[in-house]
């Protein structure tokens, strides 16, 4: 965006990854870990259930409704969505400690989440994550195999609202080859 080089001490060290349900958000942060495990992602808290292989403290910090009722009333969460019947937020001090500290922070979270940051925290770098084609995202959110039919439905609705979204964005990239995206977006997060 813009036509102005950003001068490195001045670049966003808070990035936002978004996009709809389904794109390959978590397969990209996940393989950009692995390499460069050195990238701190924020970890959400959520009401839905782990899925198999999900670890407490990992993937997500897996709350009751009663936990994140009192999340939200203190002002704990940076921001929070309600996404196919479940909540997810982010928690707010582990966030603004790194930031503080002058380190990168990334966020990998919701179309509302990201708007919400948008707001509070304006300096934020937004990237949209794009599915190659919408056969492609309707490929990928049915063979998941994980959720029931349902969901599915509830999540192609979300999907289909969520595309639309893509100007508001600073920056997008398409999610051609998990490699190349995982690439692009390690130098938005700006690693030194
Ligand atoms: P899933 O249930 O597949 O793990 O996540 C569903 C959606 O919730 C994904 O789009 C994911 O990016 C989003 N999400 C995960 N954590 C957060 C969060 O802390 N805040 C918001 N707003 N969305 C989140």
């Amino acid at each position: 965006r813009g036509t102005t080089p950003v001068p490195p001490e001045s670049r966003p060290r808070l990035t936002v990854l978004s996009g709809p349900s389904g794109v390959g958000k978590s397969t990209v942060v996940a393989h950009m870990r692995k390499e460069h495990p050195e990238v701190w992602l924020s970890v959400s808290a959520t009401t839905r259930k782990p899925r198999p292989g999900e670890k407490h403290g990992v993937h997500y910090f897996f709350v009751s409704d009663e936990e994140m009722d009192k999340l939200i009333a203190n002002g704990e969460l940076l921001e929070w969505a309600e996404f196919a019947g479940n909540r997810y937020g982010t928690p707010r001090g582990a966030v603004m400690e790194r930031l503080e500290a002058g380190e990168p922070v990334l966020l990998e979270i919701d179309l509302q989440g990201a708007r919400q940051v948008r707001e509070s925290m304006p300096e934020a770098l937004l990237v949209f994550l794009a599915p190659p084609s919408w056969e492609e995202l309707v490929r990928r959110l049915t063979g998941r195999g994980t959720e029931p039919p349902e969901v599915i439905e509830r999540r192609l609705e979300a999907a289909k609202v969520e595309l639309a979204a893509e100007p508001e964005f600073d920056v997008t990239l398409v999610n051609t080859s998990v490699e190349d995206v995982a690439r692009e977006l390690l130098a938005l997060v700006d690693v030194v």
